[in-house]
Formats: structure tokens, sequence, C-alpha cells
């Protein structure tokens, strides 16, 4: 191993990782991929959506053989008080298209079946082997990895950072900072089992239809935060994530967010009877568009989490980690094929090819919102729920008092809440924010 030079190696076997490792060596490059997990995916956290058409671009006919749950028919959006919700439902037959677009997974499962899509096209794939330490040259250039296996170093021509939101080997070598708190979240999920036809009535669904819902509100009390909830095949994936400087200010406890979230008087009734079997908790990198480290240097790339390439506003992370792990391998192989170094200079191919992507197209769409949400998650996230909630039941309950009366209360209590300033001034920046 110590005498052998590679093309690449791939550090991590989650969603970038691993589609950076299937993009290099399906094109003939000696690819070594170093996982710490006892097998890919045992460390991996995701609600969880995964998104077809990215993997679809790596690997076509994935729904032969991917370990799919449910092919989602349905999206429900919850703003929600401590008694009710609003919602905004949106199902739609097209979803049951003979590709469809979007499928809940289990990641575990999911990762193993992607590291065996790795390992047939050709890398060496270790688990159990945590990447300790960059090694660089005199000159700067990341020429390898050092392991907590003994031997030595394990040289390569590029590295791939796909190291998930954590990123310690990118920070120990200086590539990137800490995230600060207020660019991070963190989530607990729970796997409710429940028999399949039991989920089936009770989200209206049929065959492997599925059905998600996401929602805000005082679920996390004042907190930028927000909760899902997923169908799988025999089980329900429920979770909820904050901003870590929140809880660290408001001292909440996430686990006690997520008991308060599954006694909802919403929420209960879709997971009566059923068996919580697993527990989890993972971060979200949720800074956008301007906590985006460096992404290439002298001998190495940064790819999906570890890149902070995570887009909050719509809850996607998994498809940009395939999408960039995607891009830095076909990056990385058209520099091989042209038989040039992996220079700084050249790897910038990758920060190129990625500009003209979705990936940093929508980052950059949204790169103003993570700090107006950080700067008023309690008017986003208590008071606009509560102000909403009091009006759809004013304008729903019917008790003899006059309409006009009751919209002449509901502008009031709004105005009290925030102002006529205030109200415009978070309709203006949410506005901007939202371009
Ligand atoms: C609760 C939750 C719900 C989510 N829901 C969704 C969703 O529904 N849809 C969606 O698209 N995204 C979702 N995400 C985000 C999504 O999970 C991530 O964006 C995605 O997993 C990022 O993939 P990655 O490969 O960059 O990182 P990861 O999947 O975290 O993989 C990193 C891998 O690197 C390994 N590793 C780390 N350090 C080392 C080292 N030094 N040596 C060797 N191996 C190492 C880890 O063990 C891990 O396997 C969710 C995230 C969370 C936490």
């Amino acid at each position: 191993m110590t005498e052998e030079k590679f093309d690449a190696i791939v550090i991590g076997a989650g969603m970038a990782g691993n589609a950076a490792a299937y993009t290099m060596a399906s094109r003939g490059l000696n690819v070594l991929q170093l996982e710490r997990g006892e097998y890919p995916g045992s460390k991996n956290v995701q609600g969880a959506i995964l998104y077809a058409n990215m993997l679809e671009t790596i690997i076509p006919d994935f729904r032969d053989d991917a370990p799919l749950e449910r092919h989602l028919v349905e999206q429900r959006f919850w703003v929600m008080d401590d008694t009710s919700h609003t919602g905004m439902h949106y199902r739609s037959d097209d979803f049951n298209e003979p590709t469809p677009n979007r499928y809940t997974i289990i990641r575990a499962q999911f990762d193993k079946w992607f590291s065996r899509k790795v390992r047939e096209a050709g890398a060496t794939v270790l688990c159990e082997t945590t990447a300790t330490e960059l090694v660089l040259n005199a000159n700067g250039r990341v020429v390898g990895v050092r392991t907590d296996r003994a031997g030595d170093i394990i040289h390569a021509e590029v590295v791939v950072l796909a190291e998930g939101v954590n990123g310690l080997l990118g920070t120990r070598a200086g590539f990137r900072k800490v995230p600060k708190p207020e660019t991070v979240a963190l989530a607990v999920k729970e796997m409710h089992f429940v028999p399949e036809e039991v989920i089936a009535e009770r989200f209206g669904l049929t065959g492997d239809q599925g059905c998600v819902i996401e929602a805000a509100g005082t679920i996390s009390r004042g907190m930028a935060g927000l909760g899902f909830l997923y169908t799988n095949k025999e089980s329900i994936s429920l979770g909820i994530g904050c901003l870590v400087s929140d809880l660290a200010e408001t001292l909440e406890r996430p686990y006690a967010l997520l008991d308060a979230f599954k006694e909802h008087p919403s929420i209960r009734p879709l997971l009566a009877g059923s068996e919580i079997k697993e527990y989890a908790a993972h971060l979200i990198p949720e800074g956008g568009f301007k906590a985006i480290p460096q992404l290439f240097g002298s001998g190495w790339v940064v790819v999906g989490d570890a890149a902070q390439l995570n887009n909050a506003v719509h809850r996607e992370g998994s498809n940009l980690a395939m999408t960039s792990g995607r891009i830095a391998g076909e990056a990385i192989f058209a520099i091989k094929s042209q038989r040039r170094p992996m220079t700084r200079e050249n790897l910038s191919l990758y920060k190129a090819m990625l500009d003209k992507s979705f990936v940093l197209k929508d980052l950059r769409k949204y790169k103003d919102m993570p700090a107006l949400i950080h700067t008023n998650s309690r008017n986003f996230f208590m008071t606009y729920p509560q102000l909403l909630s009091q009006a759809a039941q004013n304008f729903v309950r019917v008790d003899g008092t006059p309409k006009i009366v009751k919209e002449r209360a509901t502008s009031a209590a709004f105005i009290k809440a925030r102002s006529r300033w205030g109200l415009l001034s978070d309709a203006v920046r949410l506005a901007l924010a939202w371009r």
C-alpha cells in the first residue's frame, strides 16, 4: 500500500465521497477511498429525501437495485403553533411518473449500496480507516494522507476531502476555519416503526407512494429551526434541528424539542402505536454561500458538507453533495487525461464547473438568507407562526362575529405584534433575501 501512488484518495464514503470515487473509478482512475465507519453509512444521518436527478446523472440505472423506500407524491409545509398547524400541501399524480423525482431512503442501507457501486467501478474502499492528517510537501502541495492504521504515508496526486460537516482534516491543514455556531444546525432524528399498511392509510398512500412534512414554528421555541416527518416503507423518520448558536444561547436540549414535537397534537396521531428503534444526531452546515470555504488548492479539492454546500432554504444537501462530488471527479479526470499536474491552478477547473451548476447558483441566490433568519429567528419562528395560526382560526371559526370585525382583529394583532413599519421591513428584507 505504501509503495503505491494513487491517482486520487477520497476521504469519506458519504454522498459526496461516493459520487467522486465512482466518477473517477468508472473512468479508469486508480482511486483509494477511506471511510472511518465500520461500513459506509454506519455514521451517516439524513432525513432522508434522495433527489433522483442528481444520482441518475452519476448512475443512470440506479432504480434497478438501489434500496429506495417510497417515491414522493406529496409534500406538506406546516407552520405550527403549540396546538395547531397551518399547512400548504402539494400532491400530484404527476409524481407517479415512471422515473420518480424524489424518494425517501435510509442512509445506512443506501450508502452501502452506493459503496458497492464504487467498488464495482474499480475503486479500493477501506472502511474502519480514519485519515488523520494530510501530508504536504515543501511547496505546500498535498501529496497524500496518513491514517490511523499502522503504515506510512499513502500517496496520491490529489486528495478529495469528502469528510462531511466537521471537516477536521481540512481544518487541521488550515484550508478552512472551524464553522461558526450560527452556520451549523444540530439535528436529532428518530425512526418510528409502523406497519406498511398503517402508513398507507394515515397518509392516503398506495403502493410505494410517500409523503413528507416539513414544519416550522413554535416547535423550535423561537430558535432558527425546522422539523420534519418522512414516510419510509415501514417506518417514519421524525426529526428537528436548530442552529447551534441558538441552542447554546437558550440552553434548550434538542431531544426535549423532539419530544415536544412528537407530542404535538398534529404529529402525535401520525405516530400512534409506533415503536422507536433508532436515534441519531448530526450537524448540518447552514451558513450558505458566505460560509463556503476555499474549494480547491494544490493537490486537493473539498466537496459536499465539508465545503458547506447545503441549501437550508430548500432542505437540500445530499444532492449538492453528490453533484459537487461528481463535478470534482470529472474535473480531476479531465486534468489527468490532459496529463497536467494537480496544481491549484489546474484544479480551479472544479470551481469553474461548480459555478456553472445549480449548486453554486442556488446558494448564491440565497446568500443573504442565513443571516436574515439568524438575526430574526424569534419573529420568523415564534411571532409570525402564532399570528398566522390565530388568523387562520379567526377565519375558519364561525361564531356570529361579523367578518369585518374578525378581519380588523387579525390586522390589529399583526400590527400590535410587529408594528406597521416592522411588518413592512420584514416583508422587504425577506423578499430581498429570496431574490
Ligand atoms: C437530520 C438530517 C436530515 C437531513 N435530511 C436531508 C434530506 O432529506 N435530503 C438531503 O438532500 N439532505 C439532507 N440532509 C443533509 C445530508 O445528509 C448531507 O448534505 C449529506 O449527507 C452530505 O454528504 P457528504 O458526503 O458531504 O457528508 P456525509 O454524508 O456526512 O459523509 C462524510 C463521510 O466521511 C466520513 N469521514 C469523516 N471524516 C473522516 C476521516 N477523517 N477519515 C475517513 N472517513 C471520514 C464519515 O464517516 C462519513 O461517512 C440531512 C442532514 C441531517 C443531519
